[in-house]
């Protein structure tokens, strides 16, 4: 597990305690139940001392059986599989409780006039806004902008808006349509935006109040829910094509803790159906098989391949500007001055899918490279002179940034 903070100056919180052990000669335990690649890689080599706890902590908890469920003859247009719909019904007959995690949040992500094509897209940012059915509004999830659903198109004027996309509020609706009685809790951080109302929820689902449990990743983490028998992914092939390279380790570990939730006591059989379009995925075989060293081996594999960490060293450097033109000529000049040398390879400047958030543009430069790269780096900034209007800002090991 890792938890990097993101703002400010970036860093990895479990290097940093690594790196403070090693400083003042203490030991240092990392624990999770889905390790970083990382971690992995340094616990096979011997780098790290290597201890497995081979059974679960309730020892009478088997491992949850998970199914693939493929979605491509699929007839259903909601977001549930006429399969998954049939398991649900099934746990909820047997009295007990039912997981379906969504990997978004509002209700509709994209809205779009169908005569024309216009987007409906925030005003500072290039990202769609988000309908969200709770507050009757359109919300930007990067920046926070606000406003009401437009009555027509602000371009060809017909009032033919159409929104795209499933939403957790939108999976709500279909399940309280479909379950007729069911008892549906909803967690989301729009929903669940103090502790307060996150620790009534999860009493009332530990109280047995809920039927059916609707989550994003706020749900992944910490909470063994006894009666919780049966787990939907309905979104398993989003996670994985990410924009990142890291994209498979994230969709496995998400998948890893969700399905945690169930069976973690003496609850026998319980289910994880995973609905994908792509069930001859090799990643898919190793979550159906419940293989985490085949899986990790795998994504070493393809790491190794690439020269990604932590075979090789990534540095993102990311920069930003109100103006377009003054971010393109900063970026290129720094690429152009960059200081050759062997083994390092410069990618970029290359526009991410998210190119303005608050009205700033954004581009980055990924520096790939064998050996570690902080003398590099280093050097190749004293020559940078970085004007008042571009921000500029080095993480590293990473290579996404939205
Ligand atoms: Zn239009
Ligand atoms: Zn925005």
């Amino acid at each position: 597990m890792s938890f990097k903070q993101d703002e400010g100056h970036i860093y990895n919180a479990r290097d940093m305690a690594v790196y403070l052990g090693y400083l003042l000669d203490i030991p240092v335990i990392l624990s999770s139940a889905t390790p970083s690649m990382e971690s992995y890689s340094h616990a096979k080599s011997g780098k790290y001392e290597y201890v497995r706890l081979v059974s679960r902590y309730f020892k009478r908890a088997s491992l949850p059986t998970m199914i693939l469920h493929d979605l491509r003859n699929e007839k259903s247009y909601g977001s549930l599989s006429q399969y998954s719909i049939c398991k649900i019904r099934e746990c909820l007959a047997s009295n007990k409780q039912a997981l379906v995690f969504v990997n978004r949040r509002g209700h509709t992500p994209k809205v779009l006039c169908r005569s024309c094509g216009w987007k409906v897209e925030c005003r500072t940012c290039s990202a769609w806004l988000c309908y969200h059915h709770s507050t009757d509004e359109l919300v930007c999830h990067y920046c926070g902008y606000k406003t009401s659903m437009p009555s027509c198109c602000h371009e060809c004027g017909k009032e033919n808006l159409i929104g795209i996309g499933t939403g957790i509020e939108k999976v709500f609706h279909e399940c309280a349509e479909i379950f007729h009685g069911a008892n549906i809790s909803v967690l989301s951080s729009d929903t669940m935006n103090t502790p307060n109302k996150i620790s009534k929820a999860i009493e009332k689902i530990k109280n047995n109040e809920t039927n059916i449990i609707i989550g994003t990743q706020l749900i992944a983490k910490g909470h063994n829910f006894d009666n919780l028998n049966t787990v939907i992914v309905t979104c398993a092939d989003a996670l994985l094509y990410g924009d990142d390279f890291r994209a498979t380790e994230r969709t496995f570990q998400m998948i890893q803790q969700v399905s945690g939730r169930a069976g973690r006591t003496d609850s026998r059989g319980a289910e994880v159906v995973i609905q994908t379009y792509n069930p001859d995925d090799e990643l898919m075989q190793y979550l159906k098989h419940n293989d985490f060293d085949g899986l990790y081996e795998m994504e070493l594999r393809n790491r190794q391949a690439l020269g990604m960490p932590p075979f090789g060293k990534v540095v993102s450097i990311i920069v930003s500007s109100l103006s377009e033109k003054a971010l393109s000529s900063f970026a290129n000049t720094l690429v152009r001055t960059a200081p050759k040398s062997p083994g390092i390879k410069i990618l970029g400047p290359i526009q991410p899918p998210i190119y303005k958030i608050r009205s700033r543009y954004r581009q980055r430069i990924v520096v790939l490279s064998s050996k570690p790269l902080h003398e590099y780096i280093n050097r190749w900034q004293e020559s940078w002179k970085v004007p008042s209007s571009i921000k500029l800002m080095i993480d590293v090991d990473s290579y996404n940034f939205m």
